[in-house]
């Protein structure tokens, strides 16, 4: 759905000046454009995405929405989730007046350390980009435009703003540009944002190769192309390589620099125009141009119970059975240990732009205890964070209204007060670009903070005042790349224990080094990691069976940093072993959004991949452990055995390029062709709650028709997978299509999988065009490790 009746774009341009155009061309904040009365262009509002809209703050906004995140959602492999998703941000977008929301992220989990992969769907080209296409078509149904983002090759963090993707034209075909240009040909997003890094040793926001000649030439796209935040380096090679809008503003690259270079010649008029063209385009699309837009006012609230049921289930029926000796579903009647710090204090989303005010976040603690009532008991695991973390509202008090929350004071040069409010999240953001009389010099934070053994400190970069009672420190804390964003989404801290024997107040004061966010640390210090095993352990063999979460948090799932490891954090891999030696049965939860190493495997019973699950998270843990809902997702991303036991590993630039060596074989494509070895999960696994068996299989490359029968006693889902494998050296095989189907217990069913033409094609780098493939055979799998029928390709 498109607002508005067709206006001239043309005529409106041909009504602006030079200097007015460009005006339009930079943010007018971080999240918002510039309008112009004069042509009845109202400010447009962007907000992230991709997995809640958080509004125009980056910290203290209204609440939203908080979703299960993006693998989980691709999981369930299913566009009608894709769709919903999209629909319900829109609603979400809607009650704000955002007008975009930035999202989707379909960037390829390449190397499993990259820090943002929970941000994106999966390992695999064409899942990514079908299931972008149907997020965009829900999203834009309702009139709010999708923002496909990081074009291109920006699939780890490490150095990102410098960094510089070496990759072959091939591959960038083949793998990295297909789920743009699919979600382009399928689904017209109205928006596209140009990555921070280099390819191939141009800036992403100057690739006119990329932007101009294929995006906008070839597959013909009308829409705007803006920069990721900060990302803009120059004028006019950025205004001639195709971008359309720098964000963030007011200030930037462009402005009076721009002017001069249309004056000069450098940038052409016409190419002026055509950024303007296409952002009076989105305008329109968006109900920003002409009659002003009609919000509509009656959606639910984030807390509603239509998005509270509607999120659970996403979730659940997302969550993947990684294996199970018949210790799933759980039967709520037997006594049930559960276990780790995962359980009490549940990851529910990732760290970095994605992050969110969500209304609540149900950990699985408080879910499994509504389902299983007094046979459940609850047991604190091992320490699972390196790093300080802002306080929760529940253990700081504003000392002046006494609500929960941090007062923060911003003080500028003059001694001026320059703002004065109440944090509710603990944290404040401090940039440039605020809105206020002059800069901020000094900010200071107070909080009352509760009785007892507390770890209390401070997060953000500059030289600190602490004072906690009498006691007062002193200390200075740096990002560790100087990176203004790593300032803002993963801020340096301190902190230290104290034992405070009533409420007191804590005042920390701050000489901010750059922008950035700035927070107190206040939280209950948690027992000793030996003590803590000794409890599970002892509990865990009282119990019928133990139930452990692990996982990661949003110190390894976030932006502006890469893993190292895919190992758990802290002891957890000793807690699940120590456990699963005491249990009679032992059932592991993985709250992560991406592999993990499991070298316990062999001695639990049951592994449930449980994502971050977002608000509802502890509820939908629960229903898929229970099987009230059928946790029936299958693999997005290949699960490797060891660290380094993948086609592509490493994340760390040399001499500032990151080479994608493996080409083409990335993920299971790379472990079918033998360059890395058999993983411990392979994409597309996925056991559900039944068992399946593949009676036979019809067809060619076109479509796929295949019977099978649910030969278990439940009713449940199953994803049928098709993959070509070409059978040549230089081809890895590739999913070419897929289609869940529903079947009831016992029950036997024909389904029909479509398979994309786009997956026969192969670029040829010497005549820089397609060629299609022939021969080869098509694989109905469940993941490549359990292929249950083959046909000629
Ligand atoms: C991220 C984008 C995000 C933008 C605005 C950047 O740091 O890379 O994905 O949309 O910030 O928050």
């Amino acid at each position: 759905m498109s607002h508005g009746d067709p206006v001239d774009l043309d005529e409106l341009v041909a009504r602006l000046d030079v200097t007015e155009k460009v005006r339009l061309l930079t943010g007018a904040s971080l999240f918002t454009l510039h309008g112009d009365p004069s042509i009845g262009l109202a400010p447009m509002a962007f907000s992230d995405g991709p997995t809640g809209v958080r509004g125009l703050e980056f910290a203290g906004g209204r609440t939203a929405s908080l979703l299960p995140n993006a693998t989980l959602i691709a999981a369930s492999w299913s566009t009608d989730t894709a769709h919903e998703v999209g629909r319900i941000l829109a609603e979400e977008a809607e009650r704000q007046q955002i007008h975009v929301v930035l999202g989707p992220t379909i960037n390829l989990h390449r190397s499993p350390l990259g820090g943002r992969l929970f941000e994106a769907y999966s390992e695999d080209p064409l899942l990514t980009g079908v299931l972008a296409a149907a997020y965009v078509d829900g999203l834009q149904s309702r009139g709010v435009g999708a923002c496909l983002k990081h074009l291109v090759a920006n699939e780890a963090e490490t150095d990102r703003h410098n960094v510089s993707s070496a990759v072959d034209e091939r591959t960038l075909r083949e793998l990295y540009l297909l789920p743009f240009e699919i979600a382009v040909e399928d689904a017209d997003p109205w928006s596209i944002m140009a990555a921070y890094n280099d390819v191939n040793g141009v800036p992403a926001t100057e690739q006119g190769e990329i932007n101009n000649e294929i995006v906008k030439g070839e597959w013909g796209w009308t829409g705007l192309l803006m920069s990721d935040w900060f990302a803009t380096r120059s004028a006019a090679p950025a205004a001639n390589g195709g971008l359309d809008l720098v964000m963030p503003g007011p200030t930037g690259p462009w402005g009076d620099a721009l002017v001069a270079a249309v004056e000069r010649g450098e940038v052409a008029l016409e190419v002026l125009d055509e950024h303007v063209r296409r952002l009076l385009r989105l305008a329109q699309r968006t109900g920003a141009l002409g009659e002003p837009r009609e919000w509509s006012g009656d959606l639910p609230e984030p807390d509603s119970e239509t998005r509270r049921s509607r999120l659970l289930r996403i979730a659940a029926a997302g969550m993947t059975v990684l294996a199970n000796d018949r210790a799933l579903p759980l039967d709520p009647r037997r006594r049930t240990a559960l276990i780790g710090r995962h359980a009490l204090d549940t990851v529910c989303m990732g760290g970095g732009s994605a992050t969110l005010r969500p209304p609540h976040q149900v950990s699985i603690a408080q879910g499994l205890s509504e389902l299983v009532g007094d046979g459940l008991t609850v047991h604190d695991g091992v320490e699972v964070r390196h790093r300080p973390r802002a306080a929760r509202r529940s253990h700081v008090t504003d000392p002046v209204t006494g609500e929960p929350g941090v007062r923060a004071c911003l003080y500028g040069a003059s001694g001026a007060l320059l703002q004065d409010t109440l944090a509710e999240e603990a944290v404040v953001v401090v940039t440039s670009e605020d809105d206020l009389p002059e800069p901020v010099t000094r900010v200071v934070l107070s909080a009352i903070v509760p009785t007892g053994a507390l770890r209390v400190g401070v997060l953000g970069a500059g030289d600190w005042t602490v004072r906690v009672g009498d006691r007062t420190s002193r200390t200075s804390l740096r990002t560790e790349t100087g990176d203004v964003a790593e300032a803002v989404l993963r801020p340096p801290g301190w902190q230290t224990e104290v034992a405070l024997g009533s409420a007191t107040e804590l005042v920390a004061e701050v000489v901010p080094d750059t922008d950035g966010m700035f927070g107190l640390v206040a939280e209950p210090t948690s027992p000793a990691d030996d003590e803590a095993i000794a409890a599970a352990v002892e509990a865990a063999a009282s119990a019928d069976v133990a139930v452990v979460v692990v996982g990661l948090t949003e110190e390894q799932e976030t932006e502006a940093i890469d893993k190292t490891t895919l190992a758990l954090p802290g002891r957890q891999d000793e807690l699940v072993s120590a456990v699963a030696a005491a249990a009679r049965s032992t059932v592991v939860v993985l709250n992560a959004a991406t592999p993990v190493l499991m070298p316990w495997l062999d001695e639990v019973d049951a592994v449930l991949w449980a994502g971050l699950p977002g608000q509802e998270g502890g509820h939908a843990v629960a229903a898929a452990l229970l099987g009230e809902i059928e946790p029936a997702g299958r693999l997005v991303t290949t699960f490797p055995v060891a660290d380094g036991a993948t086609p592509a590993w490493d994340v760390t630039p040399t001499d500032g390029v990151l080479a994608y060596a493996e080409g083409p074989f990335v993920g299971y494509r790379g472990h079918a062709a033998g360059r890395a070895p058999e993983p411990a999960f392979w994409f597309g696994h996925g056991l559900g709650y039944a068992t399946w068996a593949y009676e036979s299989a019809t067809g060619d490359g076109g479509s796929v028709t295949v019977t099978l029968t649910n030969t278990s006693s439940r009713d449940s889902r199953e994803v049928v997978q098709v993959y070509l494998d070409p059978e040549q050296p230089t081809q890895p095989p590739r999913l070419v299509g897929w289609a869940p189907v529903e079947v009831a217990a016992g029950g036997s069913t024909t389904v029909t999988v479509e398979c994309d033409q786009r997956l026969w094609r192969s670029w040829d780098p010497s005549t820089h065009g397609w060629q299609r493939l022939t021969g080869g055979s098509l694989l109905v799998a469940r993941g490549l490790g359990d292929v249950r029928l083959h046909l000629p390709g």
